[in-house]
Formats: structure tokens, C-alpha cells, sequence
């Protein structure tokens, strides 16, 4: 971490952040396994998941959800990649049942036979979050380089008819927002009772892809307003919510709610993660289940104290009168934004680097005015193990050239 000398260490600090109690982890992130039939463009993995092949066994992960029900987390997601592609899912809900969580299955559908959906039922399983690309077979195949539209429109009538309360998640961008009403009309009609309008966070495949991705500002207010009619009329069918991308605000998300406040993540290995995005900050050693307890991992370890709170912050977070409203933003967007994690997130107008920010929602405007025929003539980069590892190479050979730059210099 590149933090100046002119403020204090945050590792240091933590333990005096302002909020001395820390409560105890709300959420648990199951993150059973980075594979996955898809190959989304906006996948929230990391870019070098092929790197991370490990998986947890079935008796390590049972121990991970006994220890965080201990420590008082009361929902769980199963989530991924795929986690259906684990055949102990039904006995990991099964457990998670008997210990009381409120189990939520985070799935592209794909594996979802008639036989497991009834197997996850008799498990216990609360609810299922069901994805889509898009309202189109085009663009869905498209964006997830598969054919898999018409077999997730299967598995939404088994969910339904297996009697599960069914959310339906659809991750918006400049490709899919002038579908909105399809998308909703979509919803609808399977009976979804929630559907999640999410605009793209860019990190993991969608930094990579950020190009082709961003929207332009009135892609945005157009859909918004057009789902502020679906609300008014059928509100009481469908929740709808649409989550506003950072970069058009002007102020940051409290990300997660605040570093190691509600929030804990187990990554398919095993690391313990305050956020899914954060394994690739530097400088922090996260965790790992398999060598320490969650107890301590929550509350002892560095990489869990090290942004908590607000005593990490630098100028001109630290004396900012709204830093408890945000705590700063999102740590892994300053990174990725400014090099620094500890800088304010760049959304923020106060942040000397907000330029960061408005520059791309400035390019994808002059990028939107090119023929739409050329947009997906541009490279995009979709999600597969190839691609990690390229991409994983690529990083590497990066560090170890700034590493000798910066011995020449
Ligand atoms: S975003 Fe797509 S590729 Fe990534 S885990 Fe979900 S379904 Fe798989
Ligand atoms: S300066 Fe920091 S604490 Fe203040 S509003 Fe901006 S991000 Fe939040």
C-alpha cells in the first residue's frame, strides 16, 4: 500500500476504529466453486480464477457453516461460479437448514434437473435467485457465450412450481438497458416475485470489459424511468429494484455496508474474504478457514481490522463530515481507480482523482455515438479458463516489469 507518511498506519489504527464492539457477521458467501458452465462478460470473479482450482471438501465447508452460525450469521448464500456443480450442495443445505440459516441458492440454472430441485426442496432450501442476460435468446447466448436461454426459462417454471419464492437477477449494461421493459415484461411473466435490475460493478470480467460495458447516462435515466412506471402498475406483482451504477453518482456506496461489518465471504479455497472482489488488493493476506477459525479470522485478523471503521482513513476522508454515512466507499474500486486502497473511493466529487471516474462515463458517451454494429466488433472478453490464465500471465509479467523498473530507477 502506497499510503503517505503524513497519515498514520491502518493496520495500526484498527483496533482503535470508531466503532470498538464489532458486531458479528450477518451474511455468509458460500462461494462453493469458481466453475461454471457460463462464460459471462461480467462475471464478478476474479480475472486469474483459474489460478485458485482448489476447492474446499464437503466436511470443510460443513465446518465453515457451523462456525459462522456459531458466530451469529443468519443468512447464506450459495453462490459461485456454479454451485450446482457440486453434488454436496443438497447435504450443505441440508446442514445449513438444521442450523437454522435462511439458505439462498445464487445459480445460472444450468443443472437444475427436476430430480435436484426436488432433492434442494426436501433439503430445506429457502430460495432461489435465478440469473438471466438478457430478455433476448441473441443477446443472452451472446453474453454468456452459450445456448442457455431457453433452459433457464425451464428451470424459472420448475422453480415456480416447486414453490419457491423466486428472485430473478438480470446485471444490466449498455447492451441490455434498452431492454428494460422486456426484461421486466419477462419477469412478470414467469411470476417472479423479486426481480434485481443490477447495473454492472466493474470488477473481476466486468473491469476488463468496462469498455464495451458502460452505458451512457441517458441509457440509465431511460431506464429508470421506464421501471418507475413498472412499479407504479405492478409493484404489488413484482418488487422491482434497480441498482444505480457508482460512476454515475457523486457520492459512494457504503460498500458491503462497511469492511467486516455484515459481510463475510468464503472463496471455493477456502481464503475468508470481507468482500468477493477483494482478493486481488495488495499488501493484505486473507485468511484462510482451513488454518484458522472464523472467530478469529472475523475478529483478530489484519485483513479483516485493516479497513474497518474509519480510523484507516487518509484526507480527505478522515476529516470529512460524511465518512460514517459511507466509510469512504469501496476499497476495491479506489484500488483499481487510483492505485491506492486507501484512497476515497473516486466516485466521490471530494476525491482530487474524481476525474478517474467521469472520464470513462465521458468516453462511453463519445464510444456510444460509433455504429452499434461495431460495438461487438470490439474485443470482449468473455469468461473462461484461457482467458484467466492470459490474463493471469499478463498481470504477472506487469509486476515483474514495474518490479525491475523500479530497480533501474
Ligand atoms: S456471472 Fe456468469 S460466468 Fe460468472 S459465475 Fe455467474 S453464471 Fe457463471
Ligand atoms: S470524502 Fe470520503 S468520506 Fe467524504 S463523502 Fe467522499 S468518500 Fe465519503
Amino acid at each position: 500500500m502506497n499510503e503517505s507518511a503524513a497519515f498514520a498506519s491502518p493496520a495500526a489504527d484498527a483496533s482503535q476504529a470508531s466503532s470498538p464492539a464489532v458486531p458479528p457477521p450477518l451474511w455468509l458467501l458460500a462461494e462453493l466453486t469458481y466453475r461454471c458452465p457460463l462464460h459471462c462478460v461480467f462475471c464478478s470473479n476474479p480475472v486469474n480464477y483459474a489460478a485458485h482450482s482448489r476447492e474446499l471438501d464437503t466436511a470443510q465447508w460443513l465446518d465453515v457453516l457451523r462456525e459462522a452460525r456459531a458466530l451469529g450469521a443468519a443468512q447464506l448464500g450459495f453462490s459461485g461460479g456454479e454451485p450446482l456443480l457440486r453434488d454436496d450442495l443438497e447435504v450443505l443445505v441440508a446442514e445449513a437448514r438444521k442450523l437454522g440459516f435462511y439458505t439462498n441458492l445464487i445459480t445460472s440454472g444450468i443443472g437444475l434437473t427436476e430430480k435436484r430441485i426436488g432433492d434442494l426442496k426436501a433439503a430445506g432450501l429457502d430460495h432461489i435467485q435465478l440469473s438471466f442476460q438478457d430478455s433476448t435468446q441473441e443477446l443472452n447466448d451472446f453474453l454468456s457465450s452459450t445456448r442457455t436461454f431457453d433452459l433457464k426459462r425451464r428451470v424459472a417454471s420448475l422453480i415456480k412450481a416447486h414453490g419457491f419464492p423466486m428472485v430473478l437477477n438480470c446485471v444490466l449494461h449498455r447492451y441490455n438497458l434498452p431492454h428494460v421493459d422486456r426484461i421486466i415484461e419477462m419477469a412478470l411473466a414467469m411470476g417472479a416475485e423479486y426481480l434485481e435490475l443490477a447495473n454492472t460493478q466493474y470488477y473481476g470480467w466486468a473491469k476488463a470489459n468496462q469498455a464495451q460495458l458502460m452505458p451512457t447516462r441517458e441509457q440509465l435515466e431511460d431506464a429508470e424511468a421506464v421501471v418507475q412506471r413498472y412499479r407504479e402498475t405492478h409493484g404489488d406483482l413484482c418488487k422491482i429494484f434497480f441498482v444505480v451504477p457508482d460512476y454515475f453518482e457523486r457520492r459512494p456506496k457504503r460498500c458491503m455496508n462497511g469492511w467486516g461489518a455484515v459481510f463475510l465471504g468464503v472463496a471455493p479455497d477456502g481464503t475468508a474474504l470481507p468482500c468477493h472482489a477483494a482478493r486481488d488488493l495488495p499488501g493484505l493476506a486473507f485468511p484462510n478457514v482451513t488454518a484458522q477459525s472464523l472467530r478469529s479470522i472475523w475478529y483478530e485478523s489484519d485483513a479483516f481490522n485493516h479497513y474497518r471503521g474509519t480510523a484507516w482513513m487518509k484526507e480527505p476522508c478522515r476529516s470529512c463530515d460524511e465518512k460514517e454515512q459511507d466509510l469512504g466507499g469501496c476499497r476495491c474500486q479506489a484500488y483499481l481507480l487510483t492505485g491506492d486502497a486507501a484512497n476515497a473511493d473516486p466516485v466521490c466529487d471530494k476525491s482530487p482523482l474524481h476525474e478517474k471516474v467521469v472520464s470513462v462515463v465521458r468516453e462511453a458517451a463519445v464510444a456510444r455515438s460509433a455504429p452499434a454494429s461495431a460495438l461487438r466488433e470490439q474485443p470482449i472478453l468473455f469468461r473462461n479458463d484461457a482467458n484467466s490464465r492470459a490474463l493471469a500471465a499478463q498481470a504477472e509479467h506487469t509486476d515483474h516489469t514495474s518490479d525491475t523498473a523500479g530497480a533501474v530507477r
